[in-house]
């Protein structure tokens, strides 16, 4: 039987060495984790999600809900769980994170075709091929070092943030109240109200708060879906009001009105012992991070159970250096999944780590190359991510609808416009399944 090593049990490997066993292949499992750690994982479990606890939305007319429409008809084992995992996050597929990723290794560990290695991986010449380097924005140095040889200078990195988590028995609940915005969904968030004063307060010590400044690359360029807030507040003291403390449909109940500024708390486990700061990715220092973020009222006793953090994230210019099918062009059968291949977020992630196990099974049975049509959120991120004339200027990229085709005539409404790119993603990757 045809034996694939599959390089990290992340997001992206651990659904593609599941469905590359459900496929009938033998698959071997390289994780370092909890022998070497990231500078971001915590534990020695599989697919761990080490920042926000979403998937972002699951909406029926939203782009990250039609990717997930599309995974759940390619059964994905990623999304299952996350079903099973799920805590109440309104729109968004929000889960506990600890019983989403015991899940995962659960899965993997008791499946007869997936042989476990826990082992650093420090080199592409140490492993046999066919083999899939799903190892993320934190890929162990030495196989980063490896990868660079083998790509050449095409490849990237810039800075990633991460938001501090608080327990929830410290938020003050007589401050802070519960509502999603515009009173959609069951009202899962928290939201701390500030006013003007008590905003301006707030921009000026993050302003003047000690930065940790990273020291081994000299460029910092901040993918803008996980902007640190102190990165949002050079650009000007008002930009939080208008990004992650947005007040509008934040009525407070005690005064009927929505105030100047709102900082959200979105529920982080199913016990809902804990709460994380939604956009609040910073790399203000530890010690600035409790004073500063005490200001915030219905947050002055806040204890936090993890502090925000920067970290270095790596990537592959894959529309220069990847063949459609993710495989490398400089090796055929050298395949790459996740993060590194030029996709942002989680499920991105986990989406292309399943096109991998496809397109690994095609290849081994010789049969032709078909991605996902086009038309599909599957088709689209493989294009934003496999197109030669993004190569130049390559940046990662989450799901959106700037990514699937334009309609054929045109559409003014933009609500009618969305709903037909939906339809035509549907039907496309139901006849591509079928
Ligand atoms: P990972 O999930 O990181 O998995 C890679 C695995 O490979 C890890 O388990 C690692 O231990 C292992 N590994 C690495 N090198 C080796 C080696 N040489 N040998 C063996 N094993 C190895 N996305 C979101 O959607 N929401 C967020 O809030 C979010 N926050 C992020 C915060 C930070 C700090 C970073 C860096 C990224 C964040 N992302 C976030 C982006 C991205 O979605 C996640 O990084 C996601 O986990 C990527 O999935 P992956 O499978 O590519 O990599």
């Amino acid at each position: 039987n045809q034996k694939i090593t599959v390089v990290g049990a992340g997001l992206a490997g651990s659904e593609c060495a599941l469905q590359l066993a459900d496929l009938g292949y033998e698959v071997v499992l390289f994780e370092m984790r909890d022998k070497t750690m990231t500078p971001a994982h915590k534990t020695a479990k599989f697919a761990e999600l080490v920042c926000s606890n979403s998937f972002g939305s699951m909406g029926e007319h939203s782009a990250p809900g039609q990717l997930k429409w599309e995974a759940q008809k390619l059964n994905s084992h990623i999304l299952q769980v996350a079903y099973e995992a799920q805590v109440p996050a309104g729109q968004a597929l929000g889960m506990d994170r600890e019983v989403f990723s015991a899940l995962i290794t659960e899965r993997i560990k008791n499946h007869p075709r997936i042989e476990i290695r826990n082992d650093v991986v420090s080199s592409l010449d140490q492993i046999p091929r066919p083999a899939v380097i799903a190892t993320g924005p934190l890929t162990h140095d030495s196989l980063a070092e490896s990868m660079r040889q083998h790509f050449g200078d095409e490849f990237l990195y810039f800075f990633d943030a991460i938001a501090p988590i608080i327990d929830a028995d410290t938020i003050n609940t007589d401050i802070a109240w519960k509502a999603d915005r515009y009173d959609k969904g069951t009202g899962d968030y928290y939201n701390c109200p500030m006013n003007k004063e008590q905003y301006n307060a707030f921009i000026e010590e993050i302003q003047k708060a000690r930065k940790i400044e990273p020291k081994d690359f000299e460029t910092t360029d901040f993918f803008e879906g996980c902007m640190p807030i102190e990165v949002m507040v050079e650009r000007g003291p008002q930009t939080l009001r208008f990004g992650p403390m947005k007040p509008i449909g934040l009525d407070d109940p005690r005064t009927g009105r929505y105030p100047w500024a709102v900082v959200q708390l979105r529920q982080d486990n199913k016990e809902a012992t804990a709460y994380n700061m939604v956009g609040f990715q910073t790399r203000m220092a530890y010690g600035e991070q409790v004073r500063v973020f005490r200001m915030i009222p219905g947050l002055e006793n806040a204890e936090f159970l993890k502090l925000g953090s920067i970290h270095r994230n790596l990537f592959i210019n894959s529309p220069k250096r990847l063949n459609k099918d993710l495989s490398s062009k400089n090796d055929p059968w050298l395949f790459f999944a996740g993060q590194i291949t030029g996709v942002e977020g989680y499920f991105e992630s986990t989406c292309t780590g399943l096109m991998v196990s496809r397109f690994l099974d095609q290849k081994l049975k010789d049969k032709p190359f078909s991605p996902p049509p086009r038309e599909s959120a599957f088709g689209s991120l493989l294009e934003a991510i496999t197109d030669p004339t993004r190569a130049e200027h390559f940046q990662p990229t989450n799901i959106n609808f700037a990514l699937l085709p334009p309609l054929p005539e045109k559409e003014r409404d933009k609500e009618v416009r969305k709903k037909k790119q939906i339809t035509i993603a549907r039907s496309a990757l139901e006849s591509w399944v079928n």
